[in-house]
């Protein structure tokens, strides 16, 4: 089992900008992991503000040893040996686990869905997302956005109502709303979310910060719409000790540290009766698909990678009726 890894900036369309922070291109490490001949691909989105970057998945890859791993893999061994490497750096494991299964299901001959009994034909559609800028630039990122079925959102600026009214005045799709950690006042927050309701807005993700864990349960109970933990949660573990506070989570295979733990957060969230959406960060089509792979297991779909970035060195998987189809080639099926 031998690992290869390039490091790869991937460009934005347009500067990347939530409350508090902007930038114009995302660290990428693409990896590939090869067994007799045939070879997985994997890949890391390492977006600054979850402290991981290609220094830091270097010396983890150096860490990394497969060669007792054997076919089919064990993934729950797989992760604990990565996990032994070091508990953090969850993209560079994600890219590891990534691989494997893209390897597994052409070692197999079976696309990567197929293991998680994920239906294709039950892909929900998938958000593009519409981050904060002036209004001109809003109206083009809508138009850009045609392709998509609902829209996305940053809010927790100060001009959060403005960002709305914008979209709403050339568009009157269905919205999926993000504020990103930025509100502080949990009356405004009442207020606010029964306007955004109002406003055509389905769900919103991590209103206030991940640390305020009693805010957030406070919001939820009387929210008029899905409130969703994204920065308040990484992986399984931290599922039990947020599960009374929002009612649903954003699953990310870059906090996750990879396809495999995303299905166990996807089937426990069910069990607790919590609502899931699969979300991205800056991704190439190699974590679209593994991502779109158990897009179908769950409530939404927030993977607009290869819409918001110009350098994706892969070809853009087919996106019909606003949503990814699913190759059924072996594997992830990433041309
Ligand atoms: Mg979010």
């Amino acid at each position: 089992m031998k690992i290869s890894s390039r490091p790869f900036e991937l460009k934005l369309k347009y500067p990347f900008s939530i409350s508090g922070y902007s930038r114009t291109s995302t660290p990428i490490m693409l990896i590939e992991i090869e067994h007799e001949g045939i070879r997985g691909l994997g890949e890391a989105s390492m977006v600054p503000y979850m402290g991981e970057s290609v220094e830091t998945a270097n010396a983890f890859l150096q860490k990394v040893d497969l060669s007792w791993l054997r076919a089919p893999f064990n993934f729950d061994e797989v992760i604990q040996c990565l996990d032994s490497i070091t508990p953090g750096n969850p993209a560079i494991k994600a890219a590891i686990d990534i691989a494997l299964h893209d390897l597994e299901g052409k070692l197999e001959g079976a696309p990567c869905y197929s293991y998680f009994n994920s239906p294709p034909d039950k892909m929900p559609v998938t958000a593009i997302t519409i981050g904060i800028d002036s209004p001109d630039i809003i109206i083009q990122k809508v138009k850009d956005a045609e392709s998509a079925k609902v829209l996305k959102v940053k809010l927790g600026s100060d001009n959060d109502k403005l960002l709305i009214e914008t979209i709403r005045s050339v568009s009157n799709k269905p919205l999926y709303a993000d504020a990103n950690q930025g509100w502080t006042d949990r009356s405004k927050a009442i207020e606010i979310l029964y306007w955004l309701k109002e406003q055509g807005v389905e769900i919103v993700e991590q209103p206030m910060p991940k640390s305020d864990l009693e805010g957030n349960a406070w919001i939820t109970e009387r929210s008029p719409l899905p409130i969703l933990a994204d920065e308040a949660i990484q992986r399984l573990g931290d599922l039990e000790k947020i599960k009374d506070a929002y009612h649903g989570i954003n699953v990310k295979l870059m906090k996750s540290a990879g396809m495999h733990e995303a299905f166990k957060m996807i089937k426990r969230a069910r069990e607790l009766n919590m609502k899931v959406l699969i979300g991205c960060m800056s991704e190439t089509s190699v974590a679209t698909l593994a991502a779109a792979s158990l897009a179908p297991l769950c409530d939404w779909a927030d993977l607009d990678g290869p819409f918001l970035t110009s350098n994706n060195p892969f070809r853009r998987p087919d996106f019909k009726n606003g949503r990814w189809v699913l190759p059924s080639d072996s594997g992830l099926g990433v041309l």
